[in-house]
């Protein structure tokens, strides 16, 4: 064998291991079913979601598994009560009140309460949907709920920061 030849096969033979492994690793990591801690047998990878809105999803691992398999993922996702638009776990959200008790919400949405016949429902932050960002009252959450955080404006009015006071000396 010439020394060329010699050199070129430590070459590939190089190349070969150090571009195949980390590959393989992660192919082989996506094609394992893990169980996750709901309980249900999971791919680590797929595309899930109504035909409106699909996302390919890459699940995280906490200690080695997922917490939620992919299909409780899906069937967590819900539909903004306003707009009609998907809310995924994770996302943020609003909580109006309905001015109009005859009110009626898109299909697959969420109330979140109800006083005096006069109804909240679950809502998406989209631009064009919510009044404006500083409504975002919370999160939802896996496997489905509202996670309540107080939003900007309610904020300002727990703390008593930023109170706005009329000019009365003119
Ligand atoms: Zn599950
Ligand atoms: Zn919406």
């Amino acid at each position: 064998m010439s020394k060329f030849k010699l050199l070129l096969k430590k070459f590939r033979s190089r190349w070969h291991g150090v571009s195949t492994c980390p590959k393989e690793t992660l192919v082989a990591s996506l094609s394992v079913t893990y169980l996750a801690r709901c309980g249900h047998k999971t791919k680590l990878r797929e595309e899930i979601g109504p035909k409106d809105d699909r996302r390919e999803i890459t699940l995280l691992l906490t200690e080695n598994r997922p917490d939620f398999c992919l299909s409780c993922l899906e069937s967590a996702i819900i539909r903004c009560a306003w707009c009609g638009q998907t809310i995924w776990p994770d996302n943020p959200i609003t909580l109006y009140e309905t001015s109009q008790k005859d009110f009626q919400p898109k299909d697959g949405s969420r109330l979140y309460s109800e006083k005096d016949g006069y109804k909240t429902y679950v809502g998406c932050l989209r631009w064009n949907c919510a009044d404006t960002l500083a409504d975002r009252a919370g999160f939802w959450r896996m496997p489905g709920f509202v996670e309540r955080q107080m939003s900007p404006i309610e904020q300002c009015l727990n703390t008593g920061e930023m109170v706005v006071v009329e000019d009365i000396k003119e």
